[in-house]
C-alpha cells in the first residue's frame, strides 16, 4: 500500500494492528464535559504511585541535564536484593512492553513461530509481527484456563518462544506452579518460555508461582515484571526481565544505551523498597476483588475468578450497551471485543469508593435495560 510519499514500508508492518489503549480520563472528561470520571480500564494502581518514588523523582529533577546510567546499576542492585537474584540475571527496560520488543528482536527470525495462549496480552503478537515471525494462537479452555496439552501440541521445529501471562491479562486466570514445572520440563531446550508475571503481587493463591525460582534453577525461562501495576508507576515506563545471564547478555545486544530514563530509574529504585505502599496496594486490591465479586453475584452476573487487579465479567449480549452506558456515566472499563470476547467487560479493581460507583452504575444500567426489554424488574 502506498503511504502517499512513494517510500515503501516493510511488508511485515501490514500485519501489525495498532494497540488500543484504555480511554484516557481527560478524553472522556472532554467528551462528556464532566469532571468526575473514574478509570477502571488499564489495571493501574488506584492508590497512586509509591510516595517514596515521587520523592525520589523530586530529588533528581535538577540533574536532568545528565544522561541516565546506561546499565541502571542502582535499580538492578535494588531489584536483585529484593528478589534474591544476581544483578547479572537482570535487564531493566522502558516498561515491560519494551522488553517484549527486545526479546522479539533478539530471538525471532522471519518464519519463526511464537505460541501465545488466546486471549492474552497483545504486545506479544506485536513483537512477532515486527520481526516477520508467525503467531500461533492456542485458545484457553472454556473456563479461560491454560491448556498445557494444546500448548505442547502447538510446538513445531520453528517454535522459538512460548508466552505465558500469569495471572493472564485479560482473564485473571493463572498457570499453577505444578503445571509450570510440567511445561518447563516438556518443552525442547531450544525454546524460551517468556513468563509474564506483571500481576504477580496480586496473586494470593498458594499454588501460584511468579516463575523466579525456575530462573534460579536454570530453566530456559525469562520472567517479565513491571513497575506499572503494583508500584503505580505506569507513567514513567519501567519494567524488567529476569533470566540466566547468557539470555540477558543476548538481549542487551539489541537494547539502546539509555533505554530507561533517569526519572524512571530513580522512581523504581525507591518503589521496590516501599513495602508499605506494596502491602496497602495488595490489601486494597484483595478487598476490592471481594467487594466486586459480591456485588456482581447479587446482580446475577457471571465473572471469571481473578488472581489479578481486574475482573472479566460476562454481560452476555448487553456488554456493548453496558460499556457505552458506563462511559456516559463517567466510568471507563474495557470492552472484550479487542480480545475476541465481545460479551465480556474487563473491569480494573479500584478503591472502595470507585468500586461502589461502578457497582451502582452497573445496577442502574441493567435495570434500565431490563425495563426496556419488557422483562420483570426485581427491585
Ligand atoms: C501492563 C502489562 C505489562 C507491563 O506493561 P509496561 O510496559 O511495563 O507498562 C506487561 N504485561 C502485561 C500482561 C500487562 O498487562
Amino acid at each position: 500500500m502506498s503511504n502517499g510519499n512513494g517510500i515503501k514500508k516493510r511488508k511485515v508492518l501490514d500485519r501489525i494492528i495498532p494497540y488500543t489503549p484504555g480511554k484516557p480520563l481527560w478524553e472522556v472528561q472532554q467528551e462528556l464535559g464532566i469532571d468526575k470520571v473514574i478509570k477502571l480500564a488499564s489495571n493501574e494502581n488506584p492508590l497512586g504511585p509509591s510516595p517514596k518514588a515521587v520523592e525520589a523523582i523530586r530529588n533528581i529533577l535538577f540533574g536532568l541535564n545528565r544522561y541516565p546510567d546506561a546499565h541502571g546499576a542502582d535499580l538492578k542492585s535494588a531489584i536483585a536484593n529484593n528478589l534474591s537474584i544476581s544483578s547479572n540475571q537482570l535487564i531493566v527496560t522502558n516498561g515491560a512492553d519494551e522488553l517484549i520488543t527486545l526479546i522479539s528482536e533478539t530471538f525471532l527470525e522471519e518464519g519463526d513461530e511464537i505460541i501465545v495462549p488466546f486471549p492474552s496480552f497483545s504486545e506479544y503478537e506485536f513483537g512477532a509481527h515486527l520481526m516477520g515471525a508467525k503467531v500461533i494462537h492456542v485458545p484457553l479452555d472454556e473456563n479461560f484456563q491454560f491448556s498445557l496439552d494444546s500448548i505442547l501440541t502447538a510446538i513445531t521445529e520453528n517454535t522459538k518462544l512460548i508466552y505465558i501471562c500469569s495471572p493472564n491479562n485479560p482473564t485473571g486466570t493463572y498457570l499453577s506452579k505444578l503445571r509450570l514445572v510440567e511445561l518447563l520440563n516438556s518443552v525442547p531446550k531450544t525454546i524460551l518460555v517468556v513468563f509474564d508475571s506483571a500481576y504477580s503481587h496480586f496473586a494470593t493463591n498458594q499454588d501460584y508461582s511468579a516463575g523466579l525460582e525456575f530462573v534460579r534453577d536454570g530453566y530456559p525461562i525469562i520472567v517479565l515484571q513491571t513497575f506499572s501495576k503494583i508500584f503505580g508507576l505506569a507513567g514513567v515506563r519501567v519494567g524488567f526481565g529476569v533470566a540466566n545471564e547468557s539470555i540477558i547478555q543476548d538481549i542487551i545486544r539489541v537494547k539502546e544505551p539509555f533505554n530507561v530514563n533517569s526519572l524512571a530509574l530513580a522512581a523504581a529504585t525507591a518503589a521496590i523498597t516501599d513495602n508499605e505502599h506494596v502491602y496497602e496496594s495488595i490489601e486494597v486490591n484483595s478487598s476490592g476483588r471481594e467487594q466486586l465479586y459480591k456485588a456482581l453475584s447479587e446482580q446475577g452476573l457471571r465473572y471469571v475468578e481473578s488472581m489479578s487487579n481486574f475482573i472479566l465479567v460476562d454481560f452476555g449480549s448487553n456488554a456493548r450497551e453496558v460499556y457505552e452506558q458506563l462511559l456516559l456515566n463517567g466510568v471507563i472499563v474495557r470492552h472484550g471485543e479487542i480480545w475476541g470476547i465481545p460479551n465480556y467487560l474487563r473491569i480494573s479493581i479500584g478503591t472502595r469508593e470507585e468500586n461502589e460507583i461502578l457497582i451502582e452504575a452497573v445496577c442502574r444500567i441493567l435495570q434500565k435495560l431490563e425495563k426496556a426489554s419488557g422483562e420483570i424488574v426485581y427491585e
